[in-house]
């Protein structure tokens, strides 16, 4: 997706919201996470400006040591939660900001560190670490929204930018953002690409995952593989019948749903059942 100015989202809003409250104070808060979608806001680059121009930057350790005291009128959280210490932080955070808006697969889903929830965490510690006697943590990655309420949930590993200042655009005026919610197949029919699924026989999570990334991995003829999410009432086992016929193995089909969103319901749903499958010998 292409990444319009900060100004043409925010616009006079922004203006009527500094005429009458002063800057809206912007926190960035960081759980169980890469700091990959912290540095899409800081890779807005000249968009940045317009950011700083806009909100108050008073909490974001990533780019700043300055720190403002809360309580924030917009937090953006990036991570999962997987310590007893995050748990009692997310609180912290909800209690402190007026808005929470949770980025990225790790934060709206689990993240690939959710993959703990399908196994025995106390196994994966032990052959690890050589003291994981020293470690506290729990024995499932969860998303914010499974802790606090949450006010928008902006998906992608990483999120996009331009869905970013979309989304903080729209915190600031206190309007909904204008975020889609059908799938990627959409995106790739109005940029005119090629469906890789149709014209080559690759596999591609497109029809059930949620669009914003403009199609990126269909315009370089790969398939998609997710990284977005579930998109609205996606039909997971249609598209497993589909890649099955494809020539995928039902633990592949598995796998392909066990990725960043692993442990968002839809896909969950989907991998545990072909795992049950693989389990019961009905399919390899
Ligand atoms: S969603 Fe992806 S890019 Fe963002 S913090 Fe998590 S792992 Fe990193
Ligand atoms: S390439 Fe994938 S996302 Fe694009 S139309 Fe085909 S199935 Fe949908
Ligand atoms: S994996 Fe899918 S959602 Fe992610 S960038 Fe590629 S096409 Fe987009």
């Amino acid at each position: 997706m292409s990444a319009p100015t900060l100004h043409s989202h925010i616009g006079h809003g922004a203006e009527h919201a500094k005429a009458h409250h002063g800057k809206p104070k912007l926190a960035v808060w960081k759980f169980a996470s890469c700091d990959g979608c912290q540095l899409s806001l800081l890779n807005c680059e000249d968009e940045l400006l317009a950011v700083a121009g806009a909100v108050d930057i008073a909490y974001f350790p990533e780019a700043t040591r300055a720190v403002v005291e809360g309580p924030y009128d917009v937090s953006l959280v990036e991570g999962s939660v997987t310590t007893p210490e995050e748990i009692e932080r997310i609180q912290h955070v909800r209690e402190v900001s007026r808005k929470v808006i949770t980025i990225g697969a790790c934060a709206t889903a689990g993240g690939i560190q959710a993959l703990r929830n399908f196994g025995d965490v106390a196994e994966f510690r032990s052959i690890v670490y050589a003291h994981p006697e020293y470690l506290s943590t729990l024995s499932r990655s969860t998303p914010i929204s499974a802790h606090v309420s949450v006010d928008f949930q902006l998906r992608g590993c990483p999120i996009d930018k331009g869905q970013l200042l979309e989304v903080l655009a729209a915190a600031i005026q206190g309007r909904k953002p204008r975020i889609p919610s059908y799938s990627v197949c959409v995106e790739c029919k109005r940029r005119g690409t090629v469906c890789v699924a149709v014209a080559t026989g690759t596999p591609c999570l497109g029809p059930v995952t949620q669009a914003g990334c403009g199609a990126l991995c269909p315009a370089f003829s790969r398939g998609c593989y997710g990284c977005f999410g579930p998109q609205d009432t996606p039909n997971t086992a249609s598209l497993a019948e589909r890649l099955r016929v494809l020539g995928m193995s039902e633990v592949e089909v598995m796998r392909i749903y066990r990725t960043f969103n692993a442990a968002s319901e839809p896909f969950r749903r989907e991998s545990e059942r072909h795992e049950r499958l693989v389990e019961e010998g009905v399919a390899p």
